[in-house]
């Protein structure tokens, strides 16, 4: 096996991937937005309402991998220039997913960090890509990959030059059907033990089932992870795609609250020493 040179936690201290205002890997950071960029109306009035709620980012697809070549692929240059839009009328910086090598260099114009999705993290054209480019990249655990095989899929986009990525633990595919996959929680403290990136959690694509991603992302604050990735529609029953595990705006705000109390206890207990044991 190939030693890691770029990766390891012990290759370089901490670090912190700055986009924009937002610094990843201090404090706790949520990233919420469609699974798709659908319309401006869309993308304008779910932005508008994650940006209340207290969202620090925006996320929305415009290249959608899909599993079924019929569903909705997504609006792609369009799609953009309304995520963009969306953007910059909030405030808030935006992720996106590149699916392709070729399209790296123009995306770039438009997203403030890339996302590499589950099914590419082994895109090693795509990872090198990437790697050349220069904006932070958010690399989603593949849902078939090991700790080890996610590792070096970083070790690619970092021994091409991009020192900035953010890893996202997204689940997994496991023998359990209740859920869409299963979220791997143990990957955070893991992943924070092996590298020495950022780590936020997607409850989202790990569940599939709104009922099912706040208390997941409370654990995800547990477990130290760094922030998540959510996904969050003004009117999910009409959404095109991922529609059965998307948040609405109220349920959205109900869950930040949460989230805040929570975040706020767990500072407050790193700042106070712990009992001594018995001796
Ligand atoms: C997404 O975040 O839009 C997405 C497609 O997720 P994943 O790659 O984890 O399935
Ligand atoms: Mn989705």
């Amino acid at each position: 096996m190939e030693q890691l040179k770029l990766a390891a936690r012990n290759a370089r201290k901490k670090t912190i991937v700055p986009v924009k205002q937002v610094r990843i890997g201090e404090g706790f950071v949520v990233i919420a937005g469609p699974c798709s960029v659908e319309s401006e109306e869309q993308m304008l009035i779910t932005a508008r309402m994650v940006k209340e709620a207290g969202a620090d980012m925006l996320r929305g697809g415009a290249f959608k991998p899909r599993t079924s070549p019929y569903a909705f692929q997504g609006l792609g240059l369009e799609g953009l220039k309304i995520l963009e839009k969306a953007g910059r009328e909030t405030g808030l910086p935006v992720v996106t997913e590149v699916v392709d090598p070729r399209d790296v260099t123009w995306v770039c114009e438009f997203a403030d960090v890339l996302q590499i999705g589950t099914r590419n993290m082994q895109n090693f054209a795509l990872l090198k890509e990437v790697g050349k480019a220069n904006k932070p990249v958010l690399l989603k655990r593949g849902m078939y990959s090991s700790l080890k095989e996610w590792l070096y899929s970083i070790e690619y986009i970092l021994n091409a030059g991009n020192p900035h990525v953010i890893l996202c633990e997204r689940g997994i595919r496991t023998f359990e059907t209740y859920t869409r996959n299963t979220l791997d929680i143990s990957a955070v403290p893991a992943m924070k033990e092996l590298t020495h990136l950022p780590i936020i959690v997607d409850p989202s694509h790990a569940t599939g089932r709104v009922s099912m991603i706040e208390s997941m992302s409370l654990a995800a604050v547990s477990a130290g992870a760094d922030g998540l990735l959510v996904e969050v529609h003004f009117k999910p029953e009409i959404a095109l795609s991922d529609k059965d595990q998307q948040l609405n705006p109220r349920q959205f705000k109900q869950m930040m609250w949460k989230l805040r109390k929570l975040v706020q206890f767990h500072q407050q207990l790193a700042k106070q020493k712990s009992p001594r044991g018995e001796t």
